[in-house]
């Protein structure tokens, strides 16, 4: 056995240096690909015939080591930046943001306190006192950038139930034996997740005809609900369609009730940054708290959820954890993002999206938000003229929906295994009412219209 020295890992020296250069150089031709390949996944059993006994008592050396990561581990990841992943949320982060995080990675910052991450923490609220300026909300709102949607959902609907508590407690009325969160059928799975982690209930509010959840219906649920509501969630734009709920109805019979209002805006109310679309998410102001994923559509690497709330110190009530060797932290009045959400260790996930703000300036994401909505319009009407396809539903934002007439589930899944297959695309089936549909997600701005008709060429 060679004698390893404790220090060897750390020290500067010959062979920690080439390792160093050499992830870098890897990290910069991956992230200067001119035509990112889009790869596909392997079975369990070719990645153990290919990729097994890395892990040794000796190690196998940073040179095997990436180069299996690169032969082998990575092309088995589809990349979801190709510009033809169309399917779930694609990502598509900006070559300052994603180049950015590598320098989070080198910086060892400590993103869960003012104390550790003053500087971190200032930028990173920069962005969201932009973000919540935007969405109209009071000069107070703040919030903090969490893993994802599902956290930021999640850590909303604890604030939420935390305050209505208090709410209750100071009216003297008792709390409810079951605790309700009210949505729309057509919310995210990760309401129905928080809720079944937070053990209350969901009621979902019937949808108009439009698809959209509308405030009548929720006046309904809260009617037969009352005290026991803890919050009504809308959602600025469906995962599945892109479907914007009647905000501004929803968020005005909330705020008349005295129920707190979450918007899930996870996908789609990056779209609020373009002018022209800020009508359609009109009562976002209202909101109690508010999310938006920047590794959805915001153009940043994984993984960041903007979480912003209307009073951030309602969140600090629900969420600070009290411990004897935090005191030295929580007894003082700094911003602690730490104290906002279901977390304590953070990384300064919000860096890599200040960087590229900050690098271009906020009317290039106006514009690159813009070209997918212009895109999936141009999309969909070709789709309504081609014979044999047609749209399930106009798209609202940049997702679209549609049929290939006369077609089965596997028939559509044969057809997409066979995309991926060639490396064309990646469009998975999604599914409507009973009915298997396709669905294209675009986010972004190197998928071309040359591209989305190609890929309709092969529905033949
Ligand atoms: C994607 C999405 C989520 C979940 O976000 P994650 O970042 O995947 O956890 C929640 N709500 C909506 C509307 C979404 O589109």
């Amino acid at each position: 056995m060679s004698a390893t020295s404790p220090h060897e890992m750390h020290a500067i020296s010959p062979d920690t240096r080439h390792t160093v250069e050499d992830v870098l150089e890897y990290a910069r031709r991956r992230a200067l690909y001119e035509d990112v390949p889009l790869d596909k996944p392997m079975t369990p059993r070719d990645l153990e015939r290919l990729a097994s006994g890395s892990i040794t008592a000796d190690g196998i050396g940073s040179r095997r080591a990436i180069a299996l990561f690169e032969n082998v581990l990575a092309p088995s990841c589809v990349s979801t930046d190709h510009p033809g992943y169309l399917s779930f949320i694609p990502s598509a982060p900006t070559k300052a943001s994603l180049a950015f995080d590598v320098v989070v990675s080198a910086s060892a910052i400590y993103g869960g306190s003012w104390m550790e991450g003053s500087g971190a923490v200032y930028a990173e609220n920069e962005v969201l006192h932009w973000l919540a300026t935007e969405f109209g909300m009071p000069p107070g709102a703040g919030g903090v950038f969490v893993q994802g949607g599902t956290i930021g959902n999640l850590s909303a609907l604890v604030t939420a139930r935390d305050a209505a508590r208090r709410g209750l407690s100071e009216k003297g009325r008792p709390a409810p034996a079951r605790w309700v969160v009210v949505c729309s059928a057509e919310a995210h799975s990760s309401i129905a997740s928080a809720a079944a982690v937070m053990d209350v209930d969901v009621a979902t509010a019937e949808v108009d005809a439009d698809g959209r959840l509308h405030g009548d219906a929720v006046a309904r649920a809260l009617d037969e609900h009352g005290d026991a509501v803890l919050a009504v969630v809308a959602t600025a734009g469906t995962t599945n369609f892109g479907i914007v709920d009647d905000i501004a109805g929803v968020g005005a019979v909330a705020r008349e009730r005295g129920v707190w209002f979450h918007v899930d805006g996870a996908y789609g109310l990056a779209a609020m940054l373009v002018e022209r679309m800020r009508p359609v998410f009109a009562g976002v102001e209202l909101a109690d708290s508010v999310i938006v994923d920047p590794h959805k559509w915001l153009f940043a690497p994984f993984d960041a959820c903007a979480l912003i709330y209307r009073e951030p110190a309602l969140a600090l009530s629900a969420h600070t954890q009290k411990a004897e060797y935090l005191d030295t932290l929580t007894g003082k009045p700094d911003w602690n993002p730490s104290d906002l959400a279901i977390q304590l260790t953070r990384r300064a996930r919000g860096l890599p999206l200040w960087f590229s703000l900050a690098t271009h300036g906020t009317d290039a994401y106006r514009a690159t938000i813009e070209y997918g909505i212009d895109l999936a319009r141009r999309i969909a009407d070709e789709i309504e003229a081609r014979e044999g396809l047609s749209l399930v539903r106009d798209p609202q934002l940049s997702v679209v929906v549609f049929r290939r007439e006369g077609w089965t589930l596997s028939e559509y899944e044969a057809w997409s295994d066979r995309l991926l297959e060639e490396q064309h695309a990646f469009v998975v089936p999604s599914s409507h009412a009973g009915e298997p549909v396709l669905r294209f997600a675009i986010i972004s701005p190197l998928t071309t219209f040359g591209l989305l008709t190609g890929i309709l060429d092969t529905l033949g």
